[in-house]
């Protein structure tokens, strides 16, 4: 709630105020842009050394501040402390493997001489650009904005994030701890306010814009993006599959698809919503989840719906499953008792429902019966998002886990990928484009620099009008030489 300027936080449980920023206007942000400008040139000037002890620093707060900042969390945003505790593990993670890996990723080397242009060596190193604005959702208000953030840092930019609307105080603790950590530069900022705020920041003249969010709002950020050619990294929404073939533990892959599905409420972009099961094992695995998920208790494992408006949305995505010939197995038509959504599995829903098309972001999930695991992979395939997704089996589930039309799949378990500092997180299609973590998240936010050091006169001057016709001919002489062979 805005007033008076200021953006009132307030916890999706209980109503009780988390917290209270200043909104910022345009000349805020424009402000706090070119504060990030000196402060992203000092950062960059400290070099990987520099920069890596201090964001080691900052991941040594994060691990001694825990308990305050899964506290915070769990207020602002309703999620248990427990889940609060697993996300800042992940961004724990993430900072302490960008810290100590940039170096190595985007710090210079020579690259290999070939034998075109021998009298040249080659350079390659991956610089800053600058500034970089990070835009975040509130659903994981520690680790969505830090995966860019320390990627960005680690690169030798600054960083302007503009949180949630939802989830500005765990946004600001992020930054205070930073400057605790780094008190002579603004190095991390954060803008605080609504959508609007996130626009201003597009426009700001960044030299990259870092989205998670959902997809309607990814096309416009790209838009106003666009009007300035300021280059985007879009993480957007998904609506993942999780496959369960005849092979798998099927009792492994429901506590997974329970996990997958209601932790966080739901509130999950890589989270399950959809599961296919073969015929031999469908029974056993709907069963095996109903029974599982019949156990999590509202209000205690399963917290409240962040967002209000999202509880229309689940709503109306169980309401059209069972309208249409679906049916709940458990909870259903009544599931939705405000501000929270009892866990609810449908199955019999027809792939063209809402249910199985859109983002539902609540405890919720379908389980469709599938001859095997070519219908599977065929029905998971089907949506425009492409987010992460699970496959469960043992002869076949890499091979089924390569098929699946993904950034990322976890093989018997879900979500793993996103503690995993090594790899990239990403998606394709509605789910968006450009990855953070791992080595593609620290090269994201830098732009390779190519540089070639003449060290000998040139036996072959092909690049000057200098060039005599016999060495001309020299050169196709020698091109045929290289290259005229065919394999
Ligand atoms: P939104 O798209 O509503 O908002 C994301 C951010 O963009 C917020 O900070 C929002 O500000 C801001 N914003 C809104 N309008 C504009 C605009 N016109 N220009 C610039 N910025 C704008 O997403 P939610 O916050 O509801 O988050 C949930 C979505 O995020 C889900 O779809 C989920 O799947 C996705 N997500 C994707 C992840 C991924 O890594 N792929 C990870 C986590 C979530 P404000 O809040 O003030 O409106």
């Amino acid at each position: 709630m805005v007033e008076d300027g200021v953006l009132i936080s307030t916890s999706p449980a209980t109503g009780a105020e988390a917290g209270r920023v200043p909104v910022a206007g345009a000349d805020a942000v424009a402000a706090a842009v070119e504060r990030a400008r000196t402060a992203g040139a000092w950062w960059a000037a400290l070099g990987f050394d520099g920069r890596k002890v201090r964001l080691l620093r900052w991941r040594a707060l994060f691990a001694e501040r825990l308990e305050e900042l899964a506290e915070l969390t769990h207020l602002e945003t309703g999620k248990p402390v427990a889940d609060a505790v697993v996300e800042a593990s992940a961004a724990i993670e993430h900072t302490d493997w960008a810290a100590r890996n940039a170096r190595r990723v985007l710090g210079p080397r020579r690259t290999r001489t070939r034998l075109l242009l021998p009298e040249h060596a080659g350079h390659l190193e991956y610089q800053p650009y600058g500034v970089v604005g990070v835009i975040g959702p509130w659903n994981y208000p520690i680790l969505t904005p830090l995966g860019p953030i320390s990627g960005a840092l680690a690169g030798g930019n600054a960083v302007v994030l503009k949180p949630s609307e939802y989830t500005p105080v765990v946004g600001q603790w992020l930054v205070d701890t930073f400057a605790e950590v780094v008190p002579e530069q603004p190095v991390l900022q954060a803008v605080h306010g609504l959508g609007d705020v996130g626009a201003l920041l597009c426009r700001s003249g960044v030299g990259k814009i870092a989205f998670t969010g959902s997809t309607a709002t990814a096309k416009k950020v790209m838009a106003t993006c666009a009007e300035t050619l300021t280059p985007v990294l879009i993480e957007a929404g998904g609506k993942d599959a999780l496959i369960v073939d005849a092979d798998a533990d099927v009792n492994a892959a429901a506590e997974a698809a329970v996990w997958g599905a209601m932790t966080n409420a739901g509130q999950t972009c890589i989270g399950i919503e959809r599961a296919y099961a073969v015929a031999p094992v469908y029974d056993a695995f709907v069963a095996a989840v109903v029974a599982k998920a019949g156990r999590l208790r509202v209000g205690e494992e399963i917290g409240p719906i962040t967002m209000p408006a999202q509880l229309d949305v689940v709503r109306r995505h169980i309401g059209d499953a069972l309208a249409t010939g679906g049916r709940a197995v458990l909870g259903g038509a009544d599931a939705v008792q405000p501000p929270h959504v009892a866990p609810t599995v449908l199955v019999d829903v027809p792939e063209d429902s809402a249910a199985i098309r859109e983002e539902t972001f609540g405890p919720t999930l379908t389980i469709t019966r599938v001859a095997d695991a070519d219908e599977a992979v065929a029905k998971a395939n089907a949506l425009p998002y492409g987010l992460g997704g699970a496959v469960f089996g043992k002869a076949n589930a890499v091979r089924i886990a390569r098929r699946l039309r993904t950034g990322m799949v976890a093989v018997n378990s879900t979500l793993s990928f996103v503690g995993m500092a090594t790899l990239p997180f990403g998606g394709v299609g509605d789910s968006g484009f450009g990855r953070i973590h791992g080595e593609d998240g620290l090269r994201e936010f830098t732009v390779p620099k190519a540089i070639t050091v003449r060290r000998a006169p040139s036996l072959l001057p092909a690049m000057t009008f200098e060039r005599t016709p016999a060495q001309v001919r020299r050169i196709v002489k020698t091109l045929k030489l290289l290259y005229g062979r065919r394999p």
